[in-house]
């Protein structure tokens, strides 16, 4: 096979879009995924916000159809993991298991992960109440309690949206300061749906078939309690998935890729789209318009190499 001209790494809907777009420009285009395709997208049960779905959409379907669209306009998928990306000379290589492939260009969409708890029921229960989108799920909980663990502006943020549908929000953190904007701190304090459980850490999350209870310690006392929800939002913060980059991609302190409005990395020819970028709204959404604008500019690239061959 020859080299493809744009190599992307992760299958979410940034990935995708970027595929997409990339097909129908003509440019030759192979993506590597190590799971199966949708990223977090296509393990979410409703997807209410994204535009054109007016009953929502199931994650699954909707990364289907991006799947489907992109394989149409001739992109290779491959089901195996990148362990390396780098640029040598002018050329882009990946290392995957013994083998190195190569690329004129590539984007990077690989997403990030959320923080897990790392408490019994957690994992159990993750899709039977237990989630890490409070955008996605929260509209489930209409008059039933919820819990929001964690203190930084997506815990507070999401603790704001879930108590929009949610009888009582209870935002359990381990601190009695937070970390999130003052602003999110004084709307979380003045809205009467939202009970602050500060000072408590999440001990063990409690349920057979779905969520029941949380059970928190005080972190001055030591003494226990379990409280009733139905469900349980935890936001104790996102990894990006770049273990497969060097230092030469500049990172955010947060340690997402930074680009520039191109949606390029600090590495030449190498792009970036979805959630691994440095951004302040991590949504299907924006990351169909990340995945575009990285694959228009990684097609304005080619045609500028091409130009000066
Ligand atoms: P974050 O700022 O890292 O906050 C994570 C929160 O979870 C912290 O309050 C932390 O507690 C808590 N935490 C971490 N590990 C925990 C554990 N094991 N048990 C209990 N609590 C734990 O993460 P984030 O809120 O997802 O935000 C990530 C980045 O995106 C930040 O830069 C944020 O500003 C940005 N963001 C911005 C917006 C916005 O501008 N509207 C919205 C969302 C996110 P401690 O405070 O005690 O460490």
């Amino acid at each position: 096979m020859d080299a493809p001209e744009i190599l992307i790494v992760g299958s979410g809907p940034a990935g995708l879009t970027a595929a997409i777009y990339a097909g129908r420009a003509g440019i030759s285009t192979v993506m590597y995924e190590q799971a199966l395709f949708g990223g977090l997208a296509g393990t979410t049960a409703c997807i209410d916000n994204y535009p054109g779905f007016s009953d929502g959409i199931s994650g699954t379907d909707l990364t289907t159809q991006m799947y489907d669209q992109a394989i149409r306009f001739g992109t290779d998928f491959v089901n195996s993991r990148i362990l390396r990306l780098w640029k040598e000379g002018d050329r882009v290589y990946a290392r995957v298991g013994p083998e190195r492939i190569e690329a004129a260009c590539g984007i990077v969409a690989t997403g990030s992960t959320p923080r897990r708890l790392g408490i019994p029921g957690e994992i159990e229960l993750t899709g039977k109440g237990v989630s890490y989108c409070a955008t996605c799920d929260a509209p489930l909980y209409g008059d039933r309690t919820v819990a929001v663990v964690g203190g930084g502006d997506s815990a507070l943020q999401e603790a704001l949206f879930a108590a929009r549908f949610a009888a009582r929000v209870i935002l359990i953190h381990r601190r009695a300061q937070f970390r999130a904007a003052a602003v999110l701190a004084k709307d979380v304090r003045d809205n009467p749906k939202i009970v602050l459980a500060l000072n408590k850490v999440a001990t063990r999350i409690n349920g057979e078939t779905g969520v029941e209870s949380i059970s928190i310690d005080d972190t001055r006392t030591g003494t226990s309690e379990t409280l009733p929800v139905d469900g349980v939002f935890v936001y104790v913060g996102f990894d990006p998935n770049v273990g497969m980059l060097g230092p030469e991609f500049k990172r955010s302190p947060s340690g997402f890729l930074v680009t520039d409005a191109k949606m390029e990395t600090s590495v030449e020819g190498i792009f970036a789209a979805g959630d691994v970028r440095e951004k302040t709204l991590r949504q299907v959404a924006t990351a169909v318009g990340d995945g575009a604008l990285a694959a228009m500019s990684a097609f304005a690239y080619l045609e500028g190499r091409r130009k000066s061959a």
